[in-house]
């Protein structure tokens, strides 16, 4: 039988490898800043269009190349920064593997200018799909550019794998925020579709944490500082107090490269431990040093995963040292949080607290009959109030248990008493409905009853609302008094702009939108003043954490995180009236049985389902 091995042409190989380098346009973003770094640049400028998936475009003052290594640049396993397997074990640069550049240049359009310092003029290379197509002497100032065009021109299907614009820009700005983190040392600017997101100058670690994550930042850090003979830990925890839902604010650096380790993050949560509420995350900013020697890089070809030689001590360390710097600072001790949490007002007693005092008379009671009788009186209104103290803790449970009249009591007790008097058999004929547990809506149907839960049904109710606002017509807005000057990080901000049009379309007006300030003058009528902001939190959380892969687009993530965060919770009390109003509503909508989450708003239970539990 002929042979049939052969060797790979060039471009074939370098497409495969690109499949492991350049996930999406982030990954170009990367490699392209982290050789701009490694040329020794202090100003970098990354500028990107349509999320990266049109250009982007990294400009450095470093030191830039010869003609030669322009060209070679390109080639596969051609670097400057190794030249024997040792230097592997002393790496003080981000690139070494060669395979960037030639990567990129193997599925998009590329456009490479170069100069050195000594030189007068510069060259530009062009390059597309791994084919030199023209090269040029020019004029350009002392550094590199290299722009990427149309990022998978010639893999169909990885461009139409990629998510919406503002997924890939979020993903740039995490590269970027990443970098930036690593080199306070270095002026970093970002550039989106023409308008400037980012323009860090040259600071120490704090300050460009704070310029990256806004003036607020500030308070919430606590410096970390250890110096020991294996490592050298430095940078900043966040105060368990300001904990976020996400785990956006992580970033560990390792000889000024950003890593992911499950394990050394174990390390700074066991640090956090009894510190943090339930469902919130740590945030940390940390900074290690140790010998190149004792770590290998090499195991990722995406670079952000790192092996450790000696890890146990690792982890002990940066656990200690985290630990003495919350105790050092004086963040609050376990004890605190716990006296808070069983402090706070039990759910059920807020909502009681406006009800009208239940008159009851005790039809006993004799006035001549004296001792004996205020006796009884007293210590049955004692055993009365042991019995309310009581429910504070046990919610309704109590009262599911008392008989039907008791039932209707607690459901009027904010009607009048004189009307009670004499609606009750007409009200006993036309009520459908009544809340449990403050949870759930029973409501009676000819073939038995519903039970509704009211948070879900609401979120479906709400979620429809939404949708068809900013799909179909604008719904009206409620102007405020004042318009509600909200702080946000750049971030934030960004994502906020993506999704301004469709939150215009559901009521909200913004007056301003800037760089860390947006000013809302208007708001949805579902949209009470005092929640704006947690809203708009919710809504910036909701869009950071999409489940990635998720086919759903903007505005149904929108129409969801707006109606989960206005939806009635379980918990709160409902009159009559808003909770006829609810079924109603709910059973208005296009698909009634299931939230937008996919759960079920409401079960149904047969008389016959019933009968048979009595058989
Ligand atoms: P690596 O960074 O792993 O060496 P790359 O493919 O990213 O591989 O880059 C190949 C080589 O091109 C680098 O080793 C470097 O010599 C040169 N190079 C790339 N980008 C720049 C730049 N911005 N300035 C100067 N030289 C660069
Ligand atoms: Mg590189």
């Amino acid at each position: 039988m002929a042979d049939i091995i052969q060797l790979l042409p060039d471009h074939v190989a370098n497409q495969i490898a690109a499949g492991e380098v350049v996930q999406r346009p982030a990954s170009v973003v990367k490699e392209l800043l982290e050789n701009a770094i490694d040329a020794g640049a202090t100003t970098i400028k990354l500028i990107i269009k349509d999320a990266g998936k049109t250009l982007i475009q990294v400009i450095d003052d470093g030191n830039g190349m010869s003609v030669t290594d322009a060209r070679l640049s390109f080639e596969r396993h051609t670097t400057s920064k190794i030249r024997t397997a040792e230097d592997l074990f002393s790496l003080h640069t981000k690139g070494f593997r060669g395979e960037a550049l030639a990567s990129i240049a193997a599925i998009a359009h590329v456009e490479l200018k170069t100069k050195q310092e000594q030189d007068d003029i510069g060259i530009q290379i062009k390059i597309e799909g791994s084919e030199v197509v023209s090269q040029d002497v020019i004029a350009t100032p002392k550094g590199t550019s290299v722009s990427v065009k149309n990022l998978f021109f010639n893999i169909p299907a990885r461009r139409n794998f990629l998510k919406s614009n503002p997924v890939e820009t979020r993903h740039i700005i995490d590269e970027f925020h990443r970098i930036a983190l690593a080199h306070p040392n270095i002026n970093f600017s970002m550039y989106h579709n023409g308008s400037d997101m980012f323009n860090l100058l040259v600071s120490n670690h704090r300050q460009r944490i704070i310029n990256i994550f806004g003036g607020k930042t500030n308070e919430k850090l606590v410096p970390v500082d250890e110096d020991t003979e294996v490592l050298k830990i430095s940078g900043f925890v966040g105060k368990p107090e300001f904990a976020k839902k996400t785990r956006g604010e992580q970033f560990f650096f390792v000889n000024s490269r950003f890593i992911k380790s499950a394990y050394l993050n174990h390390a700074i949560n066991s640090a956090f431990d009894g510190l943090l509420r339930e469902g919130t995350h740590a945030s940390y900013f940390l900074y290690l040093e140790v010998d190149p020697k004792t770590i290998d890089i090499n195991i990722h070809p995406t670079k952000t995963e790192i092996k450790f030689d000696d890890e146990h001590t690792l982890y002990a360390l940066l656990r200690s040292s985290v630990k003495h710097s919350l105790g050092q600072f004086n963040i609050a001790p376990v004890l605190d949080f716990d006296r808070d949490s069983s402090m706070d007002t039990p759910y059920v007693f807020k909502n009681k607290v406006s009800s009208n005092p239940n008159i009851e008379v005790d039809r006993s009671f004799n006035p001549f009959g004296e001792e004996k009788a205020s006796r009884g009186f007293s210590t049955s209104s004692k055993k009365e109030s042991v019995a309310n103290w009581e429910s504070l803790y046990v919610g309704l449970e109590s009262k599911s248990n008392v008989s039907s009249k008791d039932f209707t009591e607690v459901q009027f007790e904010s009607d009048e008493v004189t009307s009670k008097m004499f609606d009750e058999e007409n009200l006993e004929k036309t009520q459908k409905t009544f809340q449990l547990h403050n949870k759930y809506i029973v409501n009676t149907i000819k073939s038995g009853m519903l039970l509704i839960n009211q948070h879900r049904a609401h979120q479906r109710v709400l979620y429809e609302d939404f949708l068809q606002h900013i799909t179909v017509k604008e719904a009206v807005s409620q102007q405020l008094l004042f318009p509600l000057s909200l702080e946000f990080s750049n971030t934030e901000i960004s994502i906020l702009q993506s999704l301004k049009e469709q939150l215009e379309q559901t009521g909200f007006v913004f007056s301003k939108f800037e760089n860390s300030v947006v000013e809302v003058s208007g708001v949805p009528v579902s949209v009470s003043e005092s929640n704006v902001s947690l809203v708009l939190e919710q809504l910036i959380n909701d869009v950071e954490n999409e489940v990635p892969n998720s086919n759903f687009s903007q505005t149904d993530l929108l129409a969801k995180s707006l109606a989960k965060s206005l939806a009635i919770k379980t918990g709160q009390r409902l009159t009559i009236a808003e909770q006829e109003n609810l079924v109603n509503r709910l059973f208005a909508c296009k698909e009634a049985s299931i939230s937008p989450t996919n759960k079920s708003t409401f079960v149904t239970m047969s008389v016959e389902d019933l009968d048979k539990k009595f058989m």
